[in-house]
C-alpha cells in the first residue's frame, strides 16, 4: 500500500511538504515550503522528518515561499532527484528563494556583528541556506510540466499538472499509479485560486481522483465580493489624490502587485484615475511582473485584452518600475500625486518602510492594506489601529488614513473549494491540509454537509494508507 505523510502544512498554513511513498515505486515529495510567522519559523531548522537522500522526485505546485522555501535545504541535505514544475513556477521560485536567502544572509550578518560585541558570535545560528545554495537547486535535473499533459515519473507512475488559478504557474497535481493491479489516483490541490482573481484564469476542474489532499486556508468563510473590493480601492485612491496626498500600498511581489496594476490600468483607461505617478518600488515585484508578462497566455482574459490592445499588460504611461536604490530615494522628493506600491506585503521589511517613515505621519497621505497581515508584523499593528510605529528605531506617528481592503485574495473561499471538490468523481478519501485548526473543523463539517463526504484533518507525520 502507498503511504502518504505530511511534513508541513499540517494544521498550519505554511511549510507545505507532503510525501507519497508508492509501494515498490518512487518516493514523491509534493512541495517543500518554508514555515512562516513568528510561532512557526523556528521549525525550518528542524529535521524534515524523512531522509532527503531517499526522495526520488519533487513536484512543485507553485512558487510561493511556503511551498518552495525549504527546497535549498532539501538539496543541501542530499536530495538528488528530479524536480518537476511548470516553467513559470521554476522562474518565480528562483527569485522567491534568492530573496529569502538574501534576507537570511543579511539578518545573519547583523546578528553576528551585534554578537561579536558581546563575544557571543558562536551562538549565532547560520542562515538556513545562502544564495549559493539556491543556485544549486537549479543545477539539479528538472522537468517542466505543462498543464494537462501527463508526465511520466517512473514505470507506471505519472503526474498531471492542471491550472490552479492561484498565481502564475500554479497547479493542482494528480499522481496516478498502479499497485497490485489496482489503479490509484492521488490529487494534491496545492493552493487553489479565487475565481474572481483579476490576473489569473479560473481553477481547472479535475474529473476523477480517489484520494484528495485539499487546502483549507479559507475553508471557514466566503470572500467579500470583488466588485465591492475594487470600489473600496478606487474610492480610497481617488479621495487621497484629490486631497493632494500620496497613496502607499504595501504589496506582495507576486500576484497582488500585478492585480493592483491591472485595476489602476483599468481606472486609467476609463479616465477614472486622477493625475498621478505610479511607482512599483520593489526589485522583486519588477522581476515578477516581467515573468507574468512573459507568460501572458496563462493569464486572465482581461490581461490578454490589455496585451492585445497595447502590447503591455501591467505598464502604462503613468507607471515607473523602480529597481535602483537611488531611484527609490528620489520618490521621497515628490510632494503629492504619487501611488507607491512597495514591498514587503506585511511591512516587516523592504522599501515600504522608508516610504512609511517619510509619509505616514502626514494626514494627507493614505496607506492601503490590500493583503493578509500576519500576527506580529508591522502591517498587523497598523491594521489593528496603532497610533505610533517604530521604524529603524525611530518612533513615528500614524496620521495618514489607513484603509484596510479585505476582499483581495489569491485563495478560493469556502464556496470555491466546495465547487471544485463537487466536480471530482470517485472520491473515496479527503484529507484536509494547509489551514488553521479552527478553520479546518468548520471546513470538515461543511464537507460532510455539502459534499456528503467524511474528511480527515491531517496531523504532522501521521501515516495515511492509500
Ligand atoms: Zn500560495
Amino acid at each position: 500500500m502507498a503511504v502518504a505523510q505530511s511534513f508541513g502544512a499540517a494544521q498550519v498554513v505554511t511549510g507545505s511538504c507532503h510525501m507519497l511513498k508508492i509501494e515498490k515505486g518512487p518516493r514523491i515529495l509534493v512541495d517543500c515550503g518554508m514555515f512562516q510567522g513568528n510561532d512557526e519559523e523556528a521549525r525550518n531548522y528542524d529535521p524534515f522528518g524523512f531522509n532527503p537522500k531517499k526522495v526520488d522526485i519533487l513536484l512543485v505546485t507553485h512558487a510561493h515561499l511556503d511551498h518552495v522555501g525549504r527546497i535549498p535545504k532539501l538539496v543541501k541535505e542530499g536530495f538528488d532527484g528530479t524536480i518537476v514544475a511548470t516553467k513559470p513556477t521554476m522562474e518565480l521560485a528562483r527569485i522567491v528563494m534568492l530573496d529569502a536567502a538574501r534576507l537570511m544572509e543579511e539578518e545573519y550578518r547583523t546578528l553576528y556583528r551585534k554578537a561579536q560585541r558581546r563575544g557571543e558570535e558562536k551562538k549565532v545560528r547560520k542562515p538556513l541556506y545562502t544564495t549559493e545554495d539556491v543556485e544549486e537547486v537549479f543545477l539539479r535535473v528538472h522537468l517542466y510540466a505543462k498543464y494537462d499533459m501527463p508526465i511520466r515519473l517512473a514505470k507506471g507512475v505519472k503526474a498531471t499538472f492542471r491550472d490552479a488559478g492561484h498565481i502564475l504557474g500554479s497547479a493542482t497535481v494528480q499522481i496516478d499509479f498502479k499497485e497490485k493491479n489496482r489503479r490509484k489516483s492521488v490529487l494534491y490541490s496545492g493552493d487553489l485560486g479565487n475565481k474572481n482573481d483579476i490576473v489569473m484564469k479560473r481553477i481547472e476542474p479535475v474529473e476523477r481522483a480517489d484520494t484528495l489532499f485539499i487546502e483549507s486556508t479559507y475553508g471557514d468563510r466566503n470572500h467579500k465580493s470583488m466588485e465591492e473590493t475594487i470600489r473600496e480601492f478606487k474610492d480610497a485612491v481617488i479621495a487621497t489624490l484629490h486631497r493632494g496626498g500620496n497613496v502607499l500600498i504595501p504589496s506582495f511581489a507576486i500576484e497582488r502587485t500585478q492585480e493592483i496594476l491591472c485595476i489602476l490600468k483599468q481606472m486609467y483607461l476609463k479616465k477614472e484615475l486622477p493625475r498621478c505617478k505610479i511607482f512599483v518600488d520593489s526589485p522583486m515585484a519588477v522581476k515578477a511582473t516581467h515573468i507574468f508578462s512573459k507568460y501572458h497566455n496563462q493569464l486572465s482574459p482581461l490581461c490578454n485584452r490589455f496585451y492585445k490592445e497595447d502590447g503591455d499588460i501591467f505598464g502604462f504611461s503613468r507607471v515607473r518600475f523602480v529597481t535602483r536604490v537611488e531611484d527609490s530615494k528620489k520618490i521621497n522628493k515628490i510632494e503629492h500625486g504619487a501611488i507607491i506600491i512597495a514591498g514587503n506585503g506585511m511591512c516587516n521589511g523592504g522599501r515600504i518602510l522608508h516610504h512609511f517613515k517619510n509619509r505616514i505621519w502626514n494626514p494627507k497621505n493614505s496607506v492601503l492594506i490590500v493583503g493578509f497581515q500576519a500576527k506580529g508584523t508591522l502591517g498587523r499593528q497598523i491594521v489593528d489601529g496603532a497610533k505610533w510605529i517604530t521604524i529603524y528605531g525611530e518612533k513615528i506617528k500614524i496620521a495618514a488614513r489607513i484603509y484596510t481592503i479585505n476582499g483581495f485574495s489569491a485563495h478560493a473561499d469556502q464556496r470555491g473549494l466546495i465547487r471544485w471538490i463537487r466536480d471530482i468523481d470517485g472520491l473515496k478519501s479527503i484529507f484536509v491540509v494547509h489551514g488553521e485548526p479552527d478553520k479546518q473543523w468548520v471546513f470538515k463539517k461543511v464537507l460532510k454537509r455539502k459534499v456528503g463526504k467524511k474528511a480527515h484533518i491531517v496531523k504532522f507525520g501521521e501515516k495515511l494508507y492509500i
